[in-house]
């Protein structure tokens, strides 16, 4: 595997509400003979939001593409990259259980890949697939969008598994000054941020011994990264000190249903500022707009577009 030049990951401005074009194509619109192909590789992938997102996103954008779902056995992702490929698929989203062994089945990888140690967007190009990972500045473009800035900052961070992994690279390519991530098995965490070569920033710990309630007091930014509160068990939380935590902490989920899980409504009562993960599947997404595209992503209509799958999904 060949590493392809840097990407630079932009946190994209704000943009303004992108009015419908005279050329852009309304939701419902014909698939043509030049229609480009991308979509979201994943098993299973019945759950996901990201088809209504992006078909939203490329309809106000007034760009001929159309984005599927690809349900793909474990078994069958080579054989899926070369069919897709072959297809002239301009690329996908690659997720869970794909983001690792996707690797194996691609020409190159870009920096944000090899750091993250996963891919979550594939660009074919000039039948050469390039895999990158857009969770990690997704995720930090979702933190600039809401003014959380993380430069000098310390960070806690609940649960050690994928998503904690990108958040981790985002952070510490951010110039996060301290992080601390705890796990309900002290072994798993301290595995955990053994991987990353950034030792002095890092340590790993179980979250419910002193030094976790240490973490807590100076924390600037704490962020769940378990899947604790997720829909349709959103109204469990993950079990915090909230009395440890220092009150001017800024209090992150990466869970997107519900849009405010109990955790970030427990922190909002308590006066802290809240950033649900909506953010960060909007802004990954809109990093995978821009590679296939070449086209700024309108973020402000695939915010619209998330809410209001979500508001259906919770009616
Ligand atoms: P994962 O790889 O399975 O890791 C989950 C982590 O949470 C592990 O450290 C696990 O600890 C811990 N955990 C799981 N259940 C727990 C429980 N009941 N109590 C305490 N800890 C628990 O999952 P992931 O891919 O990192 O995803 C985590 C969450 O992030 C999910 O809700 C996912 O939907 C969300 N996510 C959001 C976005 C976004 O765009 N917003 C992107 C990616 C992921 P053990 O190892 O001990 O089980």
């Amino acid at each position: 595997m060949v590493r392809s030049e840097n990407t630079t990951f932009r946190p994209h401005k704000c943009s303004r509400r992108l009015a419908l074009s005279q050329k852009a194509r309304q939701p419902g619109f014909l698939i043509s003979g030049t229609t480009k192909l991308v979509g979201l590789l994943g098993w299973p992938v019945e759950h996901t939001m990201s088809p209504v997102i992006h078909n939203t996103a490329f309809a106000a954008a007034g760009l001929d593409y159309v984005y599927v779902p690809l349900p793909v056995k474990p078994s069958d992702v080579a054989a899926a990259l070369t069919g897709l490929k072959a297809l002239g698929f301009a690329g996908v989203n690659v997720t869970v259980p794909h983001k690792i062994s996707v690797m194996n089945c691609i020409e190159k990888c870009d920096r944000s890949a090899e750091l993250v140690g996963a891919v979550n967007t594939v660009v074919f190009q000039d039948g050469v697939a390039t895999g990158y990972n857009t969770d990690m500045a997704g995720f930090i473009n979702s933190l600039a969008a809401q003014k959380v800035t993380i430069s000098g900052k310390n960070a806690v961070l609940l649960g050690a598994g994928g998503a904690a992994r990108a958040v981790v690279c985002g952070l510490l390519e951010g110039g996060i000054g301290g992080l601390v991530v705890g796990a309900r098995e002290e072994r798993k965490a301290v595995e955990f941020v053994a991987c990353f070569a950034d030792k002095n920033r890092l340590a790993g710990c179980d979250w419910q011994k002193q030094s976790f309630a240490q973490a807590l007091a100076g924390c600037d930014i704490l962020i769940n990264c378990t899947p604790v509160g997720m829909y349709p068990h959103q109204e469990e939380a993950p079990l915090l000190d909230w009395d440890a935590l220092n009150p001017g902490a800024a209090v992150c989920d990466l869970i997107y249903n519900p849009p405010v899980t109990s955790f970030l409504a427990q922190a909002a009562a308590r006066g802290h500022k809240i950033v649900g993960g909506a953010g960060m599947l909007v802004e990954q997404g809109a990093l995978a707009f821009s590679l296939w595209t070449g086209a700024k992503a309108p973020t402000d209509v695939m915010y619209e577009a998330l809410d209001k799958v979500l508001a259906d999904k919770c009616r």
